[in-house]
């Protein structure tokens, strides 16, 4: 019984993925749910990434309407919260994001205009975007980023409060430039990183969410990140999620946590981020990187469309514009250390 429901599930899948809108002709589902696989179309590369950039920006804006609550609170208020209607303490309007998808956008943007890795350009980056007066900012990011106004210094000092979210939620442009380089990938994260976050657990989560969504991007499979996952809690068993300790506060460690727990008991996007931002808490961040594996791992055909509707369009089209040209830079991510601007021969 479980098992012809979950075929059902799995059928109505490949079929969007199949026909779009159009009513599937009867004779052509009637297959084994053991051929699903053979006849679903894969995915690309193009169809993770945007999902997981446009998933992420979802994530955001659904969670942000309740962060800051508590999962009881969200049960009173909206009984489940799935529709991105803005509010809660920012008052939003319906749709829009904060400072994690634009962080993640002004590093994307860095990216672009060095094409390549430079971080300064990065860290000018982040203070355009702290001056364009953003809805919210978290403390650690705000303090890492008026010290490199004020002193130039590209890494903060290890502190004992810096194992919050921010380094974590904004590196998914550094997981897109760097598929196929894992060195550089884990160079470059703890890079940005510590323009504001510098803790070993911090550290740990931005390159562990991040090998997680290239595992996705190229096509991996929730075994191979439960693979991945188990390697590294032995190196750091506070991130050990199961069973669920039930924190969802801003500490990165709660944040991994959460974020774990429901994507592999998830088998599509909108269950996955759905189920993470009730949880309340620091809810458009966790919405946000939960979105980011979900939408790595079931593609953009797999977001509803009408988080794609509710979604603000002008953060909608950076994104995509943003996923395109990220996958365009060169491979292996040249690196600009020497500074900016990038030489017109590289160009
Ligand atoms: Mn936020
Ligand atoms: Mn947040």
């Amino acid at each position: 019984m479980r098992h012809s429901e979950t075929c059902a599930r799995q059928r109505a899948r490949a079929q969007r993925h199949f026909l779009g809108s159009r009513p599937p002709s009867a004779s052509r589902w009637r297959i084994p749910c053991s051929q699903r696989f053979v006849t679903a179309p894969a995915l690309t590369l193009h169809d993770r990434a945007l999902g997981a950039y446009l998933g992420f920006a979802i994530g955001d804006a659904l969670g942000a309407t309740v962060e800051f609550m508590t999962a009881a609170e969200i049960v009173a208020t909206h009984k489940v919260h799935r529709n991105l209607t803005g509010g809660g303490w920012l008052r939003l309007k319906p749709g829009r994001v904060t400072d994690d998808t634009q962080m993640s956008l002004a590093l994307g943007d860095a990216l672009l205009a060095a094409r390549g890795w430079d971080l300064r350009m990065v860290a000018d980056s982040f203070v355009g975007w702290m001056r364009s007066r953003p809805p919210d900012i978290g403390n650690t990011c705000r303090r890492g980023i008026r010290r490199y106004m004020l002193e130039g210094s590209l890494a903060a000092a290890p502190a004992d409060d810096s194992a919050g979210n921010g380094a974590a939620m904004r590196n998914l442009p550094l997981a897109l430039v760097t598929l196929g380089n894992p060195t550089l990938f884990a160079r470059c994260s703890v890079e940005q990183a510590h323009i504001t976050h510098n803790h070993p657990l911090s550290d740990a989560a931005t390159i562990l969410l991040g090998q997680l969504t290239q595992i996705l991007l190229l096509g991996g499979s929730l075994a191979d990140c439960r693979r991945c996952v188990t390697e590294s809690l032995i190196h750091y068993p506070r991130f050990r999620f199961e069973p669920w300790p039930g924190n969802t506060s801003g500490y990165i460690v709660d944040t991994v946590q959460t974020v774990l727990h429901a994507f592999f008991r998830a088998d599509n996007l909108e269950s996955c981020i759905v189920d993470v931002v009730n949880r309340g808490g620091d809810a458009d961040t966790a919405g946000a990187i939960a979105g980011q594996l979900a939408g790595a791992c079931y593609g953009v055909q797999d977001i509803p469309p009408r988080w794609l509707k509710q979604l603000d369009p002008g953060i909608a089209e950076r994104v995509r514009r943003q996923t395109d040209a990220l996958l365009a830079l060169p491979s292996p991510l040249p690196l600009r250390e020497s500074g900016y601007p990038p030489r017109p021969t590289d160009a």
